[in-house]
């Protein structure tokens, strides 16, 4: 079971096709903001890649407002990389808000199929190659960073079946 303080700004962390999105709506839906999102918003495209400084600096606009009237919020984006947890552990610090940091850790096969299978994107494994190294690093790293709680997720049946409650 995944418990998470009421005023939490909750980083999931996973490769692409690990079911970030998927999850990010089942368990806070109104909650979410996506990188994809946001580079739709400003790029009229969610996957260019080139528009993802300007997407970032907005939807951490977005975060900052949510997060001082005391809204929970979830960002949904690959957060492999330092620098991105970096951008969320400053956005929760600003506002007092607690890092929480939910990894999706599904299998680099299993991700390729199903992006293989998605109209929506287009890249290359090794992208995928890359993505999972950094994962790799960030699990051992996430607490050490100043996320406060970190719950792993190992494969796509206990991510199924995580529950998440918010702890009043
Ligand atoms: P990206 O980083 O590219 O946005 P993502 O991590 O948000 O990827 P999703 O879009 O949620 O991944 O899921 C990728 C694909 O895998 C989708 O086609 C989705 O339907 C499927 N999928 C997601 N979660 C599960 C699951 N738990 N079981 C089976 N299929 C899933
Ligand atoms: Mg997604």
């Amino acid at each position: 079971m995944i418990s998470i303080p009421e005023f939490a700004l909750v980083a999931l962390v996973g490769i692409s096709g690990s079911g970030k999105s998927t999850f990010a709506e089942r368990h806070f839906a109104g909650s979410v903001l996506s990188a994809d999102h946001f580079r739709y918003l400003v790029a009229g495209d969610e996957n260019d890649q080139t528009a993802s400084s300007d997407a970032f600096d907005s939807l951490y606009h977005v975060a900052d407002k949510r997060l001082a009237a005391r809204r929970m919020t979830v960002i949904d984006a690959t957060n492999v990389q330092q620098h991105a947890r970096t951008a969320v552990l400053t956005a929760a610090k600003k506002q007092h808000a607690l890092p929480v940091a939910i990894v999706l850790d599904v299998d680099e096969d299993i991700c390729w199929e199903r992006t293989q299978a998605r109209p929506d994107r287009s890249f290359g494994r090794p992208v995928l190659k890359r993505q999972r190294r950094d994962l790799r690093r960030a699990i051992r790293t996430l607490a050490k960073e100043g996320f406060r709680r970190v719950f792993v997720l190992s494969s796509p049946e206990e991510i199924d079946a995580a529950t998440v409650t918010l702890e009043p």
